[in-house]
């Protein structure tokens, strides 16, 4: 009878299975888990080896199967390299609404968390496995890659110059995710030590509009000041890539412009949803769709604070040029209506036969 290795030698192998398909800049990796959540712009990698299944082949095709034992621990050896070079260690500063949004999906993403905010908010930071510290100094001195800015616009300013900035690396990336983009780009380029990187962000979207997954959605950034070193460029792409893999619209825009289009598109949307709210408007049994969007955009902008909504006013010049024409268009229309009110019960006062208050118009010559 065969001894056992022998018999596994005359066993012919089965054929190797075919090359992963490689995968294309922005899409998202497929899962090997929560720590394999980082996305690596590069080729698929095997899975892993199943225990015992490359002993079992050695014993049949040496020089094969070594190769693949080898292959696989070398593979997975080199995703948790991969990995851990792709994980971030990230400070956010303003640990409330947003901050905490956005926290969720750097954790499920794999990256080490670190909060600061003027309250307690250590609970939410320990359920989403980020370490808060109370004190700005112990946070520095966990020298974060990367400092997230997330307060509200309003205290930006008190926020960022309270921050010991002797404490980071002096390479430090600061970013933002202010609502409002100029304002913020000259508090950083006026306060932070000149070593450290600058990239001006803004998620367009929030818990609400967000909820279901970040697919699609815009993501507006500006390297303001990125040092050309290869680290620092990568550890710039790396913080993108996060919402890259969640499928945001990547759109890369000056400051200036940002400003210039959302007062049109965010401050207006804002503006028209706490209009609405004032109404206190009510779901009906016949809804049309279009009442539906409205009710929609009152839950969708008040259920952001209303430090959010004064600092898109306060801090956008473009926002109070909007409120005008926003005033003029609403007279505009009211013209237009009491207009063509006013015409008909002219004709009914002045021109109707059969009326017997009918009056004569007087004629401003006579
Ligand atoms: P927010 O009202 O604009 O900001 C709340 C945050 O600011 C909290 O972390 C709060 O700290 C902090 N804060 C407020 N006043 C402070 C003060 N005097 N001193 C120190 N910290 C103060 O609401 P948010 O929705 O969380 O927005 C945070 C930032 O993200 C804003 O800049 C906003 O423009 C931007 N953003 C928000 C959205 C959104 O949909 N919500 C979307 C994109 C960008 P504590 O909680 O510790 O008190």
């Amino acid at each position: 009878m065969l001894s056992t290795p022998l018999r596994f030698a005359s066993l012919p192998l089965p054929p190797p299975p075919p090359p992963p398909p490689m995968r294309r800049f922005h899409q998202k990796p497929p899962s090997y888990g929560p720590k394999s959540a980082l996305f690596f712009p590069v080729v698929f990698l095997p899975p892993r080896s199943c225990p015992g299944q490359g002993s079992r082949r050695g014993r049949g095709g040496p020089a094969r199967a070594l190769d693949a034992a080898q292959s696989f621990d070398y593979e997975s050896r080199a995703l948790e390299d991969l990995e851990n070079r792709s994980r971030l260690k990230i400070a956010i500063v303003g640990f409330g609404n947003f901050g905490q949004f956005l926290a969720r999906t750097f954790a499920t993403q794999g990256h080490a968390l670190l909060a600061h905010s003027r309250s307690d908010h250590s609970a939410a930071a320990r359920s989403v496995g980020a370490d808060f510290y109370r004190d700005p100094h112990d946070l520095c001195e966990q020298h974060p890659d990367v400092v997230v800015l997330c307060t509200s616009i309003l205290s930006s300013e008190a926020v960022l110059r309270s921050l010991p900035f002797q404490r980071l690396r002096r390479s430090t990336l600061f970013v933002d995710v202010l609502s409002v983009k100029e304002f913020p780009k000259n508090l950083f380029l006026n306060i932070l030590p000149p070593d450290f990187d600058i990239l001006c962000t803004h998620p367009m979207f929030g818990p609400e509009s967000g909820k279901d997954g970040w697919a699609g959605l815009p993501f507006v950034y500006d390297k303001v000041r990125v040092s050309d070193t290869e680290e620092r460029v990568d550890r710039c792409r790396r913080f993108l890539n996060i919402f890259a893999r969640e499928g945001c619209r990547m759109v890369e825009m000056s400051c200036a412009e940002h400003d210039e289009n959302s007062a049109e598109s965010q401050f207006l949307t804002h503006t028209v949803g706490r209009i609405l709210s004032k109404l206190e408007l009510k779901s009906t049994p016949i809804n049309t769709k279009g009442y539906e969007t409205l009710l929609q955009l009152v839950e969708n902008t008040c259920s952001d604070s209303f430090d959010l909504y004064n600092g898109l006013f306060m801090y956008n010049y473009n926002s109070t040029e909007l409120l005008e024409r926003l005033d003029i268009a609403f007279d505009s229309v009211k013209k237009e209506l009491f207009g063509r009110l006013h015409d008909i019960l002219r004709k009914q006062l002045f021109e109707s036969p059969g009326n017997s208050n009918n009056i004569k118009p007087v004629d401003k010559d006579s």
